[in-house]
C-alpha cells in the first residue's frame, strides 16, 4: 500500500515532509503488537462455520496498521467464568488454540505461526504477518504444570498470570483482598522461568507484581498497561513498579484502551504523555506496545462485562484512544511521536525492537523442557 492511502497525522502540528518520514519509517519498522485478542474473534466465527477469520476480518487492519508480528493471547475465561462457558479453561485454552492452528493453516501465504525471533525476522522478510501464541489467564494450566509445559510444547511463549480477577496464582488488580503468589503461583513462575516462558504481569494485583518479581530470574513483562501517576486505574503500573520493571530489564507495553489512558480525554497525544513520562522514569528502551484492541468485538466483549463496572470505571473498556481505534490507526503513534521529537531509534524500539532484544533474554530454552 502506498502511506498517502490514509490520512494520518491529522491530528498534529507537523510539517509534511517529516510526517511522510515517519510514515516510512514506520512502515520500514518491525512493529510488534504485545496484546493481540482477535483469538476470541476467530473462536467465534469458526464456530459458525466461516473460516480464513483471520485473513478476512483482520488482516487488512494490521497491514494498514504496519503490524508485523502479534502475541495472540488466548483468553479461556471472563472473570470468574471459564470461556466459551461450556468448557473448561484448559478445554477452552486448547480449542482457541487448535482454531488459531486451524486458521493460520488456511491461510499460509499471509501468516505464519512463529515462537522465535528469528521466526518474526524471517515472517516480516516474506511479507507474512508472524503470530506468536500467548495466553491471558492462568486459569488455562488450572494447577498442574504439566499443562504449562504442554502449552509451551504447542508454541505458547507468553502467558499474563492473572486477569482482573483472583486465580489459583494470585488476585488480580480488581480484588479487594489484593493477595500475592500462592504456593502454586510460586511453583509456576519458577517453572516459567525454567522453561523460557515470558511471565506477564499486566492485570496483576500490587502484591502478586512485587512477588513475581522478586521470585522470577527472568526479565518479565506488563505487556499491556500504562503509567499510574498519569491515569489512577488499578490496571496500570505506579512509578516504583515500573522502577523496578526496568532493573529487571523488562518491558512495558502500551495500552490503548481509553479507561487505561485517560479518565476524560483518551487520545493519541496523551498516549504519548505515557510514553513520556515512562521514557523519563526508567528509558525508553523498556517501551514497546500492547494496544489490546476489541473494536471488531464490542457486542461480545459489552455481554461478558460485569454489570458492577469493575473493569472501566465508568468508562468503557471497548473505548479506545482517539486516533488508535484499531490496528489500521496505529502509524499515528509514529507521526506523533516524531513530531515530539523521539529519533528514529528509539521509534523502531518502541515499536518492535525492544520486544525484540526483551524476549531474546525472556525465553532464550535454558534446557529441554
Ligand atoms: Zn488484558
Amino acid at each position: 500500500m502506498s502511506v498517502n492511502d490514509y490520512d494520518y497525522g491529522y491530528m498534529f502540528k507537523i510539517d509534511q515532509k517529516v510526517k511522510r518520514k515517519a510514515l516510512e519509517l514506520h512502515f520500514d519498522a518491525l512493529v510488534v503488537d504485545q496484546h493481540c485478542d482477535i483469538q476470541m474473534d476467530v473462536i467465534t466465527r469458526r464456530g459458525r462455520l466461516e473460516n480464513k477469520v483471520i485473513e478476512t476480518h483482520h488482516l487488512p487492519k494490521l497491514k494498514q496498521g504496519g503490524i508485523d508480528c502479534v502475541l495472540l493471547s488466548t483468553v479461556a475465561h471472563f472473570g470468574y467464568q471459564p470461556y466459551p462457558f461450556y468448557m473448561s479453561p484448559p478445554v477452552a485454552a486448547l480449542q482457541l488454540i487448535d482454531c488459531a492452528y486451524m486458521d493460520v493453516a488456511e491461510s499460509s501465504d499471509s501468516l505464519t505461526l512463529v515462537t522465535s525471533t528469528q521466526q518474526i525476522m524471517d515472517a516480516k522478510k516474506a511479507g507474512k504477518v508472524a503470530i506468536m501464541l500467548g495466553i491471558e489467564g492462568a486459569q488455562a494450566v488450572e494447577t498442574e504444570l504439566g499443562l504449562l509445559r504442554n502449552y509451551y510444547r504447542l508454541g505458547v511463549r507468553m502467558m499474563t498470570l492473572t486477569w482482573h480477577q483472583r486465580n489459583m496464582v494470585a488476585d488480580g488488580s480488581g480484588e479487594p483482598s489484593d493477595s500475592g503468589l500462592s504456593k502454586f503461583g510460586r511453583d509456576l513462575v519458577n517453572e516459567m522461568n525454567r522453561i523460557g516462558m515470558i511471565i506477564d504481569v499486566s492485570h496483576m494485583g500490587e502484591a502478586g507484581f512485587w512477588d513475581t518479581i522478586k521470585l522470577s530470574k527472568r526479565p518479565i513483562i506488563a505487556s499491556h498497561s500504562n503509567a499510574r501517576a498519569l491515569c489512577d486505574h488499578p490496571r496500570n503500573l505506579y512509578d516504583d513498579q515500573l522502577t523496578a520493571l526496568a532493573k529487571n530489564n523488562g518491558l512495558v507495553g502500551m495500552c490503548f484502551c481509553a479507561p487505561y489512558v485517560h479518565k476524560q480525554t483518551a487520545t493519541v497525544n496523551e498516549v504519548i504523555d505515557h510514553i513520556d513520562h515512562i521514557a523519563d522514569l526508567i528509558g525508553v528502551e523498556h517501551i514497546a506496545l500492547g494496544p489490546d484492541w476489541v473494536d471488531y468485538a464490542v457486542r461480545m466483549v459489552m455481554d461478558c462485562m460485569d454489570p458492577g463496572g469493575y473493569l472501566a470505571r465508568g468508562a468503557s473498556i471497548t473505548s479506545f484512544a482517539k486516533g488508535l481505534e484499531n490496528a489500521a490507526r496505529l502509524p499515528n503513534l509514529t507521526v506523533g511521536l516524531m513530531a515530539r521529537g523521539y529519533s528514529e531509534k528509539d521509534i523502531r524500539g518502541i515499536l518492535g525492537t525492544n520486544f525484540i532484544r526483551f524476549v531474546e533474554k525472556a525465553m532464550e530454552p535454558v534446557e529441554s523442557i
